[in-house]
């Protein structure tokens, strides 16, 4: 398959977004004055799946172990400068007003980060006219074509493996310890920008100190959220830590939900 693109500039993709970011790109948005959220979600992981899985490796990438209970499970936390609307950087002449400083993200836009997920233009906010047959090659045999933009997922990815561990610091300075059952939501935490910065601070220290290892840390009790019977039923049955979403009356903390609840 061949796909062509040519940005109309439309402006479009800054509006309305949850923007994944690295922690040091979630740090300059802080200082910069925006605001990010953690996207928590977690997958059982009781044994260690082949290294020919490559799904699951890509996962375990992602992710850093702890334990539920009884169960081991690996946790997936989503740094994510989310907002209605334009973004806050986004100027009214319609240039990005952080153009040097621009989240990974942002810089590969319409490519996907995650080699599973294939590129569907149906997906993105760019209008019909950006996919034309006259416009530049984008993607030919499932490749992208342009260097620079690989070049940006390449280092998107690196980022992303690299943050994984400290992202267990991160959350054991900020008291999080909930997550969904991955694919049926996220429980999202939204600090103060200033208690969230603090501790990508001392994340930012940590590693600079070459403490990065997530072993040196205290063991922290993870549980499981669902707003589902069943998923409730069966981490009672495997007696895994758990709550229903409901009980997350914390101010900072809620459910994001991907199914109706039955509890
Ligand atoms: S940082 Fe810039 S490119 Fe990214 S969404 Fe905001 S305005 Fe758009
Ligand atoms: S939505 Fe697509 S076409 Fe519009 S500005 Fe963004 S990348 Fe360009």
């Amino acid at each position: 398959m061949t796909i062509h693109f040519g940005c109309t500039q439309c402006g479009k993709c800054c509006h309305n977004l949850k923007l994944p970011l690295s922690l040091a790109e979630a740090a300059t948005w802080l200082r910069r004055g925006g605001d990010i959220e953690l996207f928590c979600e977690a997958i059982p992981w009781p044994v260690e799946p082949p290294d020919t899985d490559a799904q699951a490796m890509h996962k375990r990438r992602l992710s850093f172990p702890v334990l539920c209970g009884a169960l081991p499970i690996r946790v997936v936390v989503t740094v994510v400068a989310s907002f209605d609307g334009a973004c806050p950087h986004l100027q009214s002449d319609g240039r990005c007003g952080a153009y040097e400083l621009r989240p990974r993200v942002c810089r590969i836009y319409p490519a996907e980060v995650n080699p599973f997920i294939p590129l569907t233009p149906a997906s993105k906010a760019c209008p019909p006219e950006a996919w034309s047959a006259d416009k530049p090659v984008f993607l030919a045999q499932e490749r992208l074509v342009d260097a620079d933009t690989l070049e940006v997922i390449n280092a998107s990815r690196l980022a992303a493996a690299h943050d994984a561990p400290l992202k267990q610091h991160l959350c054991a300075y900020l008291g999080v310890s909930s997550a969904a059952l991955a694919n049926e939501g996220f429980v999202i935490y939204a600090f103060a920008r200033d208690v969230m910065l603090e501790a990508l601070e001392r994340v930012e220290r940590l590693e600079r100190l070459g403490g990065g290892d997530a072993h040196a840390l205290p063991a922290s009790e993870w549980q499981f959220v669902s707003n589902r019977r069943a998923t409730v039923d069966a981490l009672a049955s495997i007696e895994a830590h758990h709550a229903v979403a409901s009980s997350l009356t914390e101010g900072h903390v809620r459910y994001m939900e991907f199914f109706a609840s039955d509890l």
